[in-house]
């Protein structure tokens, strides 16, 4: 093993202000792959002028791709005979070409699609709005998990999927949720991987859940829009919870009061809109894809 070199004080804090820049743009580069701004092309172009880059080991930047994990990442280095401690600097042409292959360059060809979050007290009409959006193919709607029973009009698989609460259990332990919730008493998830494909297939997907929710997406997807969706007045709230005539008494006064904790939570959210009418408020979030 070589000595290492002795070293000033300031030889020492000028490496370790070097390797932390590296460790940065190294982090920045992964991240930017994460939400497919870069490609595997685009980030092979760049390590040839930056060298943090091209220190990067390959499985951390393959690990680094939506969807793929460390368990994909590894498997396909070793069908592809590339060591697990490679980095992007010492990979032979063939085997850039052979990683070229298995990561196509999808930017151009399909623009990701953008993360819209509704959300908005029980009772505002999320639901209506999620369904009219369905129907005009400009979203994907997810379809959420949940421990709650069925009311007698929903079907399994398209309103929700119906968990038992060891099932829920065991998605949560698996990480199979983007962000999941307990709401008056029941526990409301998004599988995550359904979403992330549709993203990743240019779709503009809509998550229509509550607040908590909400705020786990936007902590772990900065870029995803969030929407809280406004009643028209607090009366209109109330006589919607009171007349929903699918939920017993005590649940519909226990919505009565989360919905009012839900209205102070408004000012985290990207956009504010007023449900006067479904059609305005489906235009309104068709616009946002569109505009940024
Ligand atoms: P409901 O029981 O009336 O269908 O839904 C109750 C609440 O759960 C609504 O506010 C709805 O938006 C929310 N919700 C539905 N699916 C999900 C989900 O996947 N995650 C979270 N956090 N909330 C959800």
């Amino acid at each position: 093993m070589p000595i290492p070199p002795k070293l000033t004080a300031e030889q020492r804090s000028a490496a370790l202000a070097k390797s932390t820049a590296a460790r940065q743009v190294r982090a920045a580069t992964k991240a930017r792959v994460k939400v497919g701004d870069l490609t595997l092309s685009a980030v092979f172009d760049l390590a040839k002028s930056d060298e943090a880059i091209a220190k990067m080991r390959v499985v951390e930047l393959l690990e680094s791709f939506s969807g793929v994990g460390k368990v994909r990442a590894i498997a396909t280095l070793d069908r592809l005979q590339i060591s697990q401690t490679r980095r992007i600097q010492g990979l032979g042409t063939a085997q850039r070409q052979n990683l070229l292959r298995e990561f196509p360059d999808r930017i151009g060809a399909t623009q990701r699609g953008r993360l819209l979050v509704l959300s908005g007290p029980g009772g505002v009409g999320k639901s209506t709005v999620a369904k009219a959006l369905r129907a005009t193919e400009s979203f994907w709607v997810s379809v959420s998990a949940t421990t709650r029973l069925a009311r007698h009009n929903e079907v399994d698989g398209s309103d929700y999927y119906f968990y038992s609460d060891a099932e829920f259990d065991n998605a949560i332990k698996s990480a199979l949720f983007l962000e999941w919730a307990e709401f008056a008493g029941n526990r409301y998830g998004t599988p995550r991987k359904p979403v992330e494909d549709a993203l990743r297939d240019g779709k503009n997907v809509l998550l229509e859940i509550e607040i908590e929710g909400a705020k786990q997406v936007k902590a772990s997807a900065p870029e995803a829009i969030l929407v809280f969706l406004q009643p028209p007045s607090w009366e209109e709230l109330v006589s919607r919870l009171e007349g929903r005539g699918t939920d017993s008494p005590e649940r519909r006064a226990a919505r009565l009061a989360l919905a009012q904790e839900e209205l102070a939570e408004a000012g985290l959210f990207d956009i504010s809109l007023v449900n006067e009418r479904v059609e305005e408020v489906v235009d309104r979030l068709i616009g946002l894809t569109n505009n940024s």
